[in-house]
């Protein structure tokens, strides 16, 4: 079952951003546990590094998540601008962008455009504790300016709307159903990513996989199959008839796929689609 780390970001002492008596702290807070409740009511297991107003540093946190151990780790904040109403929009923070932690960054920016949000993009910040200490792939939600009216009009009146839009990002990510978009998937129909795509396949089922790359050469194939998984990609090495196929996944549904496809292109990657 996948796990995600969420992380509220400040708390006690620390209120984060402030504008017109309104904390970024409390933001935060509300808006992680509104998350995490989505991630759990679809099958994922979420971990919270705090659920009332109190105080860790970055630094801590990012040990608290390492300790629990998870597939992401999502923490939740609000920008701010030298000037109020200067700026407007979502923005996700990761320490670099490679690997999950980019596909993840740019599934939950596109799902919180599609609730109205301007997309400010993805922004590369390696000196963030949270993101530099986490051991696994992790994003800095920035949801909205803390001191941008609009911002905060659409934080309020959409805010059901925004925690189904970064959990459904975090879900896509790990392959499990959308949160609430999909009401008619029972628990049967929830997919989950298959660990080499080796196991655990039944004989009449299709699974979905991407290949990045086939060769005659065992070597150049490993090296692929290498850096995908320096990457956090679920990559290995399928040989067949003289061919080593380095490929991604299994998933199985096709929809799942295609999002892996768009995030490994994204990366640079020569891509196909395979069962
Ligand atoms: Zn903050």
């Amino acid at each position: 079952m996948a796990k995600i780390i969420l992380d509220a970001g400040h708390g006690g002492a620390d209120p984060g951003a402030v504008y017109n008596g309104r904390l970024e702290k409390d933001d935060n807070l509300r808006l992680a546990l509104a998350v995490g409740e989505l991630l759990e009511q679809n099958g994922a297991e979420v971990f919270q590094t705090r659920t009332e107003d109190v105080y860790d540093s970055p630094f801590e946190k990012a040990q608290i998540a390492n300790r629990e151990g998870g597939d992401f780790f999502v923490s939740f904040h609000r920008n701010s601008s030298p000037e109020p109403n200067q700026y407007s929009g979502v923005e996700m923070l990761v320490y670099d962008k490679a690997g999950r932690s980019a596909g993840l960054a740019a599934a939950i920016n596109a799902e919180l455009a599609g609730v109205g949000f301007q997309d400010l993009g993805v922004e590369e910040r390696p000196n963030l504790a949270v993101l530099r200490r986490t051991k696994m792939p992790a994003v800095l939600v920035e949801t909205g300016f803390l001191n941008t009216d609009a911002d905060n009009r659409r934080f309020d009146a959409q805010f059901d709307e925004i925690a189904r839009a970064i959990a459904n990002g975090i879900l896509k990510m790990v392959g499990l159903a959308d949160a609430g978009f999909a009401p008619e998937e029972n628990e049967g129909d929830k997919t989950e990513e298959l660990p080499g795509g080796s196991s655990g396949a039944g004989a009449q089922e299709r699974l979905y996989r991407v290949q990045t790359g086939a060769f005659r050469s065992r070597e150049q194939a490993e090296d692929l199959r290498d850096r995908l998984q320096r990457q956090n990609y679920p990559a290995f090495i399928l040989y067949d008839e003289g061919v080593y196929k380095v490929q991604t996944g299994a998933f199985r549904r096709l929809d799942n796929a295609v999002r892996m496809e768009q995030t490994l292109r994204r990366q640079g990657y020569p891509t196909f689609i395979t069962t």
